[in-house]
């Protein structure tokens, strides 16, 4: 849901970026064109050839001193992003630098390994040969990031695609222009040439669309709303261009009777509000066993009063987009006015300067309500008793997003269970969100939350065509089943010792397999027989 930013009257190719945490402008930049990125993309082809040619060795190298450059410098660079998004600075270092930095480590240290070629078993029937597959860089990779974890979301999947090879051209959004020019910035410091990312500035409505329609990409990553998203695929799908898609979600955590309910209060409250709810992989609902249900809410309660909005640390940070925080104000009343009561939260302080919207506890729901059924994407917290794991696991896939989850249970079995039946990308089991923060994990949805997923060494080999080899070294003419075929005088006879070589190595049945290998050596050694005299 991005803000159309505000443009200058006196010239309409620049657009002003103001803190939505105090109001103040942040940024100017350019509102980007059909042309300008072309270029953008003209320049990250010419590029690509010299990158591609680039040893793992030397991308590795960068990787290093990009992590040295970002960590030397962090409060820096977080200020730069808390200033755009209105968190905390702790939550952009915690969360957006982090787990960057935590990738960076990893691919550094394994992306070699990963990309490899890998060599793999032959064909019986084809002797001699040598078999591998590698991956090959697929060019030029566009890559349009939202604005909620505005540099993690945009570096983590740059870094995986320029390790693999390709350039890049990256789309932030409007809103956090700056989290994208210092990802940039930090990678050119580290040595990464120029040219290997280019950032183009600007809207989705004119600056994103130019490029899902410029020529020349080779793939593209987006990350952002299932709406956008579904046009994103589409115009991809029209000239065959791969993509993957990382979108919204509507998660659910369902704490069981016998859960560590402190553990559960905590951990959902954190899920639900970090990043004022802004989380694609956040707690949307808390589906509690009836017998708990009090005990917890209570606690949920409690700990959310204890909790303050404002810009220090340990607070909860403003929201970042005034139509976003809209929504939250929208599903609130939508379910208030449908008899939801709200336990703490749910008014802004108009005290209170900024896009802060208080943490907010909501029961009694139905599932008419959109609380239920839309995501939010806020800091809101609806909690809904359930009398059987069954109901349970049956509303939290009755949703057509399917992103993330958590289960809270000390029975682990039971637990694993859960996670097995619930269909989403990712389960955490006694804890929320942090799948994504194991750079070994993959990462993504299913069903209207995403297509495909990144991270770890299926979501580096992902920014890759796979091309697979055969080498045969010895020195022979031809193959047997090359022309001229031998004894094509005789193919019924060549067809049943095929028939019967399938059944050798194929067949299931002992008997069937022993009886074939006989029928084998008797017809080859009537061919040889006829061989022999000639005929
Ligand atoms: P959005 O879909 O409004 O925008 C995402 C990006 O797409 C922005 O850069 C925007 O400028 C661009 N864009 C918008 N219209 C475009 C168009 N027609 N052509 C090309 N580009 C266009 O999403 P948002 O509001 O920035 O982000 C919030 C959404 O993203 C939520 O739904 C959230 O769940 C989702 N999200 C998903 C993940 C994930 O990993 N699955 C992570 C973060 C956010």
């Amino acid at each position: 849901m991005e803000m159309e930013p505000l443009n200058r009257v006196d010239n309409p190719e620049e657009f002003f970026i103001f803190n939505p945490a105090t109001g103040e402008e942040v940024g100017k930049y350019k509102l980007m064109n059909r042309q300008d990125v072309d270029s953008a993309v003209a320049r990250s082809r010419e590029t690509f050839s010299n990158w591609s040619e680039t040893t793992l060795e030397e991308r590795q190298a960068i990787l290093g001193r990009a992590a040295s450059v970002l960590s030397e410098d962090s409060e820096r660079y977080a200020d730069i992003i808390s200033r755009e998004t209105g968190k905390t600075r702790l939550d952009a270092m915690l969360a957006d630098i982090f787990s960057f930095l935590d990738l960076l480590k990893y691919y550094k240290k394994n992306a070699k390994k990963f990309l490899k070629p890998v060599k793999v078993k032959g064909n019986l029937l084809l002797p001699g040969r040598k078999s591998y597959y590698m991956f090959e860089p697929k060019g030029v990779v566009g890559i349009i990031a939202p604005w909620n974890y505005p540099f993690t979301l945009m570096a983590g999947p740059a870094v995986s695609a320029i390790t693999a090879g390709n350039t890049v051209v990256l789309k932030p959004s409007s809103q956090t222009t700056a989290s994208g020019l210092i990802f940039k910035e930090i990678m050119e410091k580290a040595g990464l040439p120029e040219g290997v990312i280019n950032v183009v500035t600007g809207n989705g409505k004119t600056t994103g669309q130019a490029l899902l329609e410029a020529d020349g990409l080779d793939m593209l990553f987006f990350t952002g709303s299932t709406a956008v998203g579904k046009t994103v695929n589409r115009l991809a799908a029209e000239r065959m261009i791969p993509v993957i898609m990382e979108l919204g979600g509507k998660d659910v955590a369902i704490v069981t009777k016998n859960a560590n309910l402190d553990r559960a209060a905590h951990g959902v409250v954190w899920g639900g509000i970090t990043n004022s709810g802004q989380t694609c992989i956040g707690t949307e609902l808390v589906l509690v066993d009836r017998s708990v249900y009090d005990a917890l809410v209570k606690k949920v309660v409690t700990l959310v009063d204890s909790l303050k909005s404002g810009s220090r640390a340990g607070e909860i940070g403003s929201m970042t987009m005034r139509p976003q925080l809209r929504i939250v104000e929208d599903q609130v009343k939508d379910a208030v006015d449908k008899g939801a009561k709200v336990l703490t939260g749910g008014i802004s302080n108009p005290e209170q300067k900024g896009m802060y919207y208080p943490p907010t506890v909501i029961v009694d729901t139905r599932p008419d309500m959109k609380v239920r059924t839309e995501e939010t994407f806020g800091p809101l917290i609806p909690i809904i008793p359930y009398d059987t794991i069954e109901e349970a696991v049956r509303i939290a896939n009755n949703s057509n997003y399917g992103l993330s989850g958590a289960v809270f249970t000390r029975d682990m079995v039971a637990g694993r269970a859960i996670a097995k039946r619930l269909k989403t990308g990712s389960v955490n089991i006694n804890d929320v969100l942090i799948t994504y923060a194991v750079p070994d994990l993959p990462f993504g949805g299913v069903k209207q939350s995403g297509v495909g997923s990144y991270h770890g060494k299926s979501g580096i080999r992902a920014f890759t065509n796979i091309k697979s080899i055969t080498e045969f070294k010895w020195d022979f003419k031809k193959e047997i089943y090359w022309y001229p075929i031998p004894g094509m005088g005789e193919p019924e006879l060549r067809e049943k010792i095929l028939a019967a070589a399938f059944r050798v190595i194929f067949s299931g049945n002992l008997f069937k397999k022993l009886s074939a290998s006989s029928r084998l050596v008797w017809e080859s050694w009537k061919i040889r027989r006829k061989r022999h005299r000639g005929f």
